[in-house]
């Protein structure tokens, strides 16, 4: 299936010729071959993005959330008619291997569209409180900036809620995968969405990004990616009073209690860090054993390593400065005494920004594989003496955005969860849930996403006396 790129960009309801003269090849990872190339968006373009939902807003805003919830399901009915096109798309900006880019890049945000086309229909947009009435109303224009690691689903759990909550949206998608960006512009147009509901710019982060998250039009700026970058972000939201939501980083802890399955745990959590290459804020990449079984861990991490093969079940990298990133960490984690047990630096194939999945023993706390989002398949086992150890291990970084807890009954894992600093914790393995509040604690970001948590940071309250 070959991958057709936008030249212009969808603004007003209408695919227009950008005002910038220059373009951005996008990659594909695995080959490194340019699959396609998208107009680099100016503040220009931005402006005028944000002036189109900001004339879309009021007539949007007002319009009944029954009318939104079906124009919302039509969106996720033309996800679920796309999904092999959407799929291989993801394979061919991301690397993703079909089978993931099929089951998660395409399969999730059917289901999440799904879920705010039911609760923008079922959602208690008026509450009477006394002798009040509490209405919920949009926050107006949202300006959305996502990044490349789950391009579709980050773009989904930001604009599915926001036009449900009656917010209009430009959205500036990562630089890396613009070309699924322009196929959900191209599904919002076909599933009759008003004109400038929706509004997409392609381009740079510096450029387009920076511009879209200063706009004096923009009243929320929801963001999603590294914490550098939302840090700023949030500054400049903070300076013009506006509201701001932040999915950051993640360093997760995933703590084996004494008791629990260890080799269910330990398969698991190579699983979970495997998944999308690594590239997953969520991601448990730090394992937490008891001193007693630590060695029967790393060999049990060891062998279920070796079962994802680079270029197989793994993906390469997004791009060859993760590349250098990924394995500047891996040489880091030597250089400060962890030992290898799985992988390392050296690449493990000739073509396209793959890293071999590496696992480090004897990592220590304080080490910069500890501490820093590596963002690449690669997990460090600490060691710890007791629960205790274990907690101030697990909540010992700047992080707090999930974790996983194992034992031997769910209350003794739950109650562990509970002294965690973090916003999600999987209990022996838990499936994960698209209704249940995803986003950080600490330093990993502010507001949540997804379930009806997602759609509330999209509405301020207004209440009226009788
Ligand atoms: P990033 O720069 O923070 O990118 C996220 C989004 O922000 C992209 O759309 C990016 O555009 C845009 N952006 C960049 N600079 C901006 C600015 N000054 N103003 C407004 N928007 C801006 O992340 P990255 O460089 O792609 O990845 C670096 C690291 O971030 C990763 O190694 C990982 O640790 C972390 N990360 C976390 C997540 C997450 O889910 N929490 C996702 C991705 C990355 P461009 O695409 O043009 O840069
Ligand atoms: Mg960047």
């Amino acid at each position: 299936m070959t991958v057709q790129a936008q030249s212009g960009m969808y603004i007003g309801g209408a695919w227009r010729p950008a005002l910038g003269e220059e373009t951005l090849p996008v990659v594909n990872p695995a080959d490194e071959q340019i699959v396609g190339h998208v107009p680099a968006g100016t503040p220009a373009d931005v402006d005028a993005a944000v002036s189109a939902a900001r004339e879309a807003f009021p007539g949007w805003a007002a319009t009944p959330p029954a009318e939104r919830a079906a124009l919302i399901g039509a969106v996720r009915d033309g996800l679920a008619a796309r999904k092999d096109e959407i799929a291989a798309t993801v394979t061919a900006e991301l690397g993703a291997p079909p089978a993931l880019a099929e089951a998660v890049h395409a399969g999730l945000p059917i289901v999440v569209a799904g879920s705010y086309a039911e609760l923008a229909a079922t959602y208690a947009f008026e509450e009477k409180v006394g002798n009040s009435t509490v209405y919920a109303e949009p926050v107006g224009v949202v300006g959305a900036i996502t990044p490349w690691n789950y391009p579709l689903h980050q773009i989904v759990a930001k604009v599915a809620p926001a036009l449900a909550a009656g917010c209009t949206v430009v959205l500036k998608p990562a630089e890396d995968t613009p070309l699924t960006a322009q196929l959900f512009a191209q599904v919002v147009h076909d599933a009759g969405l008003p004109a400038g509901v929706f509004n997409l710019v392609t381009g740079l982060g510096p450029v387009a990004g920076q511009a879209l998250a200063g706009h004096e039009g923009v009243d929320l700026v929801s963001f999603t990616g590294s914490t550098a970058v939302g840090r700023q972000i949030g500054a400049v939201a903070g300076a013009a009073v506006k509201r701001v939501a932040l999915e950051l980083g993640g360093k997760s802890a995933n703590v084996i209690l004494p008791g629990a399955d260890l080799a269910k745990a330990v398969n698991v959590g190579v699983a979970n860090v495997m998944a999308n290459s690594g590239q997953t804020c969520s991601a448990w990449t730090r394992m937490l054993v008891h001193a007693d079984v630590y060695e029967e861990a790393v060999s049990l991490a060891a062998d279920a390593v070796a079962k994802y093969a680079p270029g197989e079940r793994v993906g390469p990298l997004v791009n060859a400065k993760q590349l250098e990133r990924v394995r500047g960490y891996i040489t880091k984690g030597v250089e400060e005494g962890a030992r290898i047990v799985a992988g390392g630096a050296e690449a493990p194939l000739e073509k396209g920004y793959y890293v071999s999945p590496t696992v480090f023993a004897d990592v220590t706390p304080e080490m910069t594989i500890a501490q820093e989002e590596i963002f690449g398949p690669v997990i460090s086992i600490l060691r710890y003496e007791d629960e205790d150890d274990a907690l101030r291990i697990a909540n010992g970084t700047v992080y707090g955005l999930a974790g996983a807890v194992w034992a031997a009954e769910p209350e003794t894992a739950a109650a562990f969860a509970r002294r965690m600093d973090t916003g999600q914790v999987d209990i022996n393995g838990g499936r994960f849930n698209p209704l249940a509040p995803f986003g950080g604690y600490k330093q990993s970001g502010v507001g949540r996403e997804l379930g009806a948590h997602g759609l509330s940071e999209y509405l301020q309250t207004k209440s009226l006396q009788f």
